[in-house]
């Protein structure tokens, strides 16, 4: 058996109901990174999330490339979609106790980004618990000192939107590699991980409820989702 906390990105999206109405049945707690953008489109989703027991961390406005921008520019997106996400919280009625960060493409410079780091540090951005992710390449990163999420396992499911040539058994085939990439298996016994899945109404014209096929898939093969844990960086 293996363990990880589910992560969903980009929503809110039309599929976002949905998709919480499966986790909540089978008994997922998940962190959804919304974008600004999105959450203006669909308020409604958002708030049905949180009030489902979704947490919702920030993954910026517009889904920029942050290595491509100034510190100002990096910190606008960051406050711009907290607004947003508070609002989320006050329609719901419930209290926003975390508040988390994502980067889009998980483009994060950590070196060079430092004082964006510290930016979030003073913010009380914290972070999912990371101290027992068993993920080689993400200590060899050195993530495990970032206030920012990311993930040691990513379906990228996405890809099917645009790459005709990939089916969901590639994909499926991809969850058994033993490297995949930089990320450590899934699957493997004993492994815990940051799970990340997207949350895109475009996949699901393609594969039809593909959150579910696939998550139904791996806990069927061991993988247990549990309840997030948070850590603050000191
Ligand atoms: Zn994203």
């Amino acid at each position: 058996m293996s363990v990880g906390y589910l992560t969903m990105d980009d929503g809110p999206s039309d599929i976002t109901r949905d998709i919480i109405d499966y986790l909540t049945g089978r008994g997922i707690k998940p962190v959804f990174f919304f974008t600004g953008q999105n959450i203006e489109k669909r308020m409604e989703e958002g708030v049905y999330a949180i009030k489902k027991g979704a947490i919702i961390g920030n993954h910026s406005y517009s889904h920029p490339n942050f290595e491509q921008l100034t510190l100002e520019q990096c910190i606008s997106e960051v406050e711009k979609t907290e607004e947003l996400i508070n609002e989320l919280y006050k329609k719901a009625g419930e209290v926003r106790k975390f508040k988390l960060f994502r980067f889009p493409y998980g483009a994060r410079k950590l070196n060079e980004s430092k004082e964006f780091q510290e930016y979030l540090k003073n913010q009380r951005f914290c972070k999912l618990d990371d101290m027992h992710i068993t993920s080689e390449w993400y200590d060899r990163e050195g993530l495990i000192e970032g206030v920012d999420v990311l993930w040691t396992y990513d379906f990228t499911e996405y890809r099917i939107q645009n790459d005709t040539s990939l089916t969901y058994d590639d994909l499926v085939a991809r969850i058994h590699e033993k490297k995949q990439g930089s990320s450590d298996s899934l699957l493997n016994e004993g492994s815990r991980h940051i799970v990340l899945l997207h949350d895109h109404e475009e996949t699901n014209a393609v594969i039809s409820r593909y959150y579910q096929k696939f998550l139904d898939y791996v806990m069927l093969h061991g993988v247990d989702f549990i309840e997030p844990e948070f850590r603050y960086l000191s």
